[in-house]
């Protein structure tokens, strides 16, 4: 993807208010993330870690998404699936929750989705990041890269819908 500035992901969060977007906590490094092999940002709130992000650029245009960690069981040690990238990972997924945008949001709606817990999915989709176990898929990687950003266009239209 095209490297992000902080400026465009703070005008780009679909689902918290202006003042959020503009205190939450912005990856100080983004001059340094691998952008080519990314398909979206992700990254945890270091000061509050069951908070989350993602910022992606969908149909030219950057979006990005306020998630939260759901609780405790999410964090179990099982197997679980990514339903991103569809990396099984034991314990490394967690259910994460996006509030709505507009008006659905702020009465309290949410849609929740399990995800890499570090958000790394344009990673493992590469190789570029392991995990113990991998599922056998006959796809390609350009194959799973375009289920990824298709997943991710689920999720962030479900958000803003
Ligand atoms: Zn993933």
């Amino acid at each position: 993807m095209n490297p992000l500035t902080e400026h465009e992901i703070r005008s780009a969060f679909v689902n918290c208010t202006k003042g959020e977007a503009s205190r939450l906590n912005v990856p100080r490094d983004l001059a340094d993330r691998p952008w080519d092999d990314l398909d979206f940002l992700g990254w945890r709130d270091p000061q509050a870690p069951d908070r989350a992000y993602l910022a992606a650029e969908l149909d030219g245009r950057p979006v990005a998404v306020a998630l939260r960690s759901s609780g405790a069981a999410s964090w179990q040690a099982r197997r679980s699936i990514c339903s991103l990238c569809v990396t099984t990972h034991t314990g490394g997924v967690s259910l994460l929750v996006a509030p709505l945008a507009g008006k659905a949001g702020k009465q309290g709606n949410s849609v929740g989705a399990y995800m890499c817990s570090d958000l790394a999915c344009s990673l493992y989709v590469r190789g570029r990041k392991d995990v113990g176990t991998r599922l056998h898929e006959s796809l390609t990687v350009e194959e799973k890269i375009g289920r990824t950003v298709a997943n991710l266009t689920a999720f962030v239209a479900k958000v803003t819908a």
